[in-house]
C-alpha cells in the first residue's frame, strides 16, 4: 500500500501524454493513505478543480484496477508558498528602468508595414490605436486574417510605436500560448498574484492569436478576468485571430461578447499590385536587384501571403549568393516551381490547353476534340495537341486519349506539324506562343 500513489504515477505516466502527465502529476504528493482511502496534496484550488475535471477517471479507475477495490481519494491544498521571481518568463527582463521590456520585434514597424487594399483599414485603425491607446471605441481592437498575412506585424509595430512616445509605457505582449502557459505555470508555482500583476498593471496589452484560447475555459476565465480589468482602467487591449470569433469553438459567450464589443478589422491576402509592391521593397530591403518582369511573375504565382512572398525572395537570395549566379527569368522560375511544389505539373489539365486555344481560335472546345478534318479546326486541334505534350508533357498516347480516342501517330504527326509551321507561319509562330506563354504562366 505504501507505494500505491507510486504505482498509480507510472500507469498514469504510461497512459497520459507526457506533457500532461509533468503539468498535472508530477506535483501532486501523498499524503495518507488508509486501505480505503488516499489524501494527497496539490498545489492549489485550481490545480484541484482541473483534476477533478479532467482526470478523476483516469485516477480513479487506474486506482481500482491495482488495488482490485474501489477507493476513496481525496484532496488537500497544499499551504501557499512564495517563491521568487524568476526571469525567464511572462515576467522576464523584469529589472531595472522599464520594469515591462517587452518582447517587441523590432523589425516590425509600421513604416516598412506595406498597405494595399488588403490591410489599410487594419493598418489604419492599428496605427490609430498606437497613437491614442484606450480610446473606447477601438477597445478592444482585433485584428483577423489568414496566415502570413500580418497580423504579428501589426501587433508588434503597435507596441513598438507606443514604446518610441512614451519609453516608460507598459506593454505587454504574449501569444495566446504564451498568456496559457504563463497562467498554468503560476499556478503551478503558487504565483497567480504575481501572473496578475504583470498582466493586470499593463497600460498596453497585446495578445496575439487568440484562436489558442479555444476550448481552454480555465484560461478564458483568466484572460475574461484580466480583460475586464485592463478594460475599466481604460486600458488598450489588442488582439490578433486567424479566425473570427464567432467562428471560434469553445470559447464561452462572455469571452466573444468581449471581444466582439470593439473594433473588429479583417486583413486580406494581397491583390496584385500589393503584392508587387511588397516584393519590390523587400528586393530593396536584401539588396536584390530584381528585373521587373520577374517580380511580375511571382507576384502572378505566389499569391497567399506576404511570408511566402517574403520567403520567396530570400530563397533567391540564397541561391544566386550560394551558386554565384545572376538573377535571371529562369532562376526565378525554378524558385516559383519549388516553392509551389516540386516542379511538377499543377493544377493544369487537357481541357484547360483546349479551352483557351477554343477562347483564342473561336473554335468551340467540341470542335477541337472533334472529327473535323477542315483547315482551321484541324489547325486548332493540332495545337493543342502540340502544347499538351509541351506544358504538360503527356504522352502520346495519353494525349489521344484526350482527343478522343485518337491513335499515337496521330498524336506525334500534330505536334510535328505545328513545330514545322511554327517555324514557317508567323501567325502560328505567334499565336502557339503566346498560348504557350500564357498557360506556362497560370501552370506554375
Ligand atoms: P501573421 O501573423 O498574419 O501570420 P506575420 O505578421 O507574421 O503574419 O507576417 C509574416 C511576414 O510577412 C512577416 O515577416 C511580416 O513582416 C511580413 N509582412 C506581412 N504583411 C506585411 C506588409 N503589409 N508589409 C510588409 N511586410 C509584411
Ligand atoms: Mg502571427
Amino acid at each position: 500500500m505504501d507505494n500505491i500513489w507510486s504505482d498509480i504515477k507510472v500507469e498514469l505516466k504510461e497512459s497520459l501524454p507526457s506533457h500532461a502527465y509533468n503539468t498535472w502529476f508530477e506535483p501532486i504528493n501523498l499524503i495518507s493513505h488508509t486501505d480505503a482511502e488516499l489524501i494527497l496534496e496539490v498545489p492549489n484550488q485550481f490545480f484541484y478543480e482541473w483534476i477533478e475535471s479532467h482526470y478523476r477517471n483516469e485516477i480513479n479507475n487506474t486506482a481500482e484496477s491495482l488495488i482490485g477495490k474501489n477507493i476513496n481519494i481525496k484532496y488537500t491544498v497544499a499551504p501557499e508558498k512564495r517563491i521568487p521571481l524568476e526571469s525567464n518568463t511572462a515576467f522576464a527582463g523584469k529589472i531595472v528602468k522599464n520594469q515591462y521590456k517587452p518582447n517587441l520585434n523590432r523589425r516590425y514597424t509600421f513604416s516598412n508595414f506595406i498597405e494595399g487594399s488588403n490591410n489599410q483599414f487594419a493598418r489604419a485603425a492599428a496605427l490609430s490605436v498606437a497613437k491614442s491607446p484606450g480610446q473606447q471605441t477601438f477597445n478592444p481592437l482585433l485584428v483577423y486574417g489568414g496566415v502570413g498575412l500580418g497580423k504579428t506585424h501589426l501587433l508588434h509595430a503597435i507596441g513598438n510605436y507606443i514604446l518610441e512616445e512614451k519609453e516608460s509605457a507598459r506593454i505587454v505582449i504574449a501569444s495566446s500560448e504564451k498568456f496559457t502557459m504563463d497562467f498554468i505555470s503560476s499556478i503551478q508555482k503558487n504565483r497567480t498574484v504575481d501572473f496578475s500583476k504583470t498582466y493586470r498593471k499593463a497600460d498596453v496589452l497585446l495578445i496575439d492569436d487568440i484562436q489558442f484560447f479555444q476550448k481552454k475555459e480555465q484560461t478564458q476565465e483568466q484572460f475574461f478576468h484580466t480583460f475586464n480589468d485592463l478594460y475599466q482602467q481604460g486600458k488598450q487591449i489588442v488582439m490578433t485571430s486567424d479566425r473570427l470569433p464567432q467562428e471560434m469553438n469553445g470559447l464561452t459567450d462572455r469571452l466573444l461578447s468581449r471581444f466582439e464589443s470593439g473594433l473588429v478589422v479583417d486583413i486580406q491576402p494581397p491583390d496584385f499590385e500589393t503584392r508587387v509592391a511588397i516584393l519590390m521593397e523587400k528586393a530593396e530591403q536584401n539588396g536584390l536587384d530584381l528585373p521587373y518582369d520577374t517580380v511580375e511573375f511571382m507576384a502572378t504565382h505566389i499569391k497567399n501571403s506576404v511570408r511566402e512572398l517574403e520567403s520567396t525572395i530570400i530563397r533567391l537570395l540564397a541561391y544566386s549568393s550560394l551558386s554565384n549566379c545572376e538573377i535571371d527569368f529562369n532562376l526565378v522560375k525554378k524558385v516559383v516551381r519549388e516553392r509551389l511544389g516540386n516542379g511538377a505539373p499543377i493544377d493544369i489539365s487537357a481541357n484547360d490547353i483546349v479551352k483557351r486555344v477554343s477562347e483564342a481560335t473561336k473554335i468551340t472546345e467540341k470542335d477541337i476534340i472533334g472529327s473535323s478534318r477542315r483547315m482551321p479546326i484541324a489547325e486548332a486541334r493540332q495545337i493543342s495537341i502540340y502544347l499538351c505534350r509541351e506544358i504538360m508533357g503527356s504522352s502520346l498516347m495519353d494525349i489521344g486519349v484526350q482527343f478522343g480516342g485518337r491513335d499515337h501517330t496521330t498524336v506525334l504527326h500534330a505536334c510535328r506539324n505545328i513545330e514545322k509551321k511554327i517555324k514557317i507561319d508567323k501567325r502560328i509562330g505567334y499565336l502557339v506562343r503566346s498560348l504557350q506563354q500564357d498557360l506556362t504562366f497560370s501552370l506554375i
